[in-house]
């Protein structure tokens, strides 16, 4: 089942939090999107209709119309670069990391394994003292 708000869908998903949690917080969550986007832009090309597939993969479920500003906004930023690329009869942009995102991402990396193993102790107990 998904919901969709503002072209903005999320895929039910009992292990992460309600869809109105969801929807609630997507401004913050776009911020997860867009760090899921440079990942995978340091690796390999990609263009648009393939990272909507692989964002649903992770339970975001975005509209071409919300992911393609946020490919904008990362190019504009110079996190990305696109190129067009013939296929077949048409034509399609294909994104890739540049050397900034490069250097955000590892940024990025360093951030999210910090913070990742204090998320996971949180589950298992309560804070005492705060
Ligand atoms: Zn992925």
């Amino acid at each position: 089942m998904a919901l969709s708000v503002k072209g903005f869908n999320i895929r039910i998903d009992k292990r992460a939090g309600t869809v109105m949690a969801k929807m609630k917080h997507q401004e913050l969550l776009k911020g997860l999107i867009r760090l899921h986007i440079l990942h995978h832009a340091t690796v390999n090309e990609f263009y648009g209709q393939w990272m909507i597939h692989e964002l649903a993969r992770h339970g975001y479920t975005l509209s071409a119309g919300t992911l393609y500003p946020m490919l904008h906004g990362l190019e504009r930023s110079g996190y990305l670069k696109s190129r067009t690329e013939r296929s077949g009869r048409t034509f399609r942009r294909v994104y890739h990391a540049t050397a900034l995102g490069r250097e955000a991402n590892k940024l990025a990396k360093v951030q999210i394994r910090e913070l990742v193993p204090e998320l996971r102790r949180s589950r298992s107990r309560a804070h005492a003292g705060d």
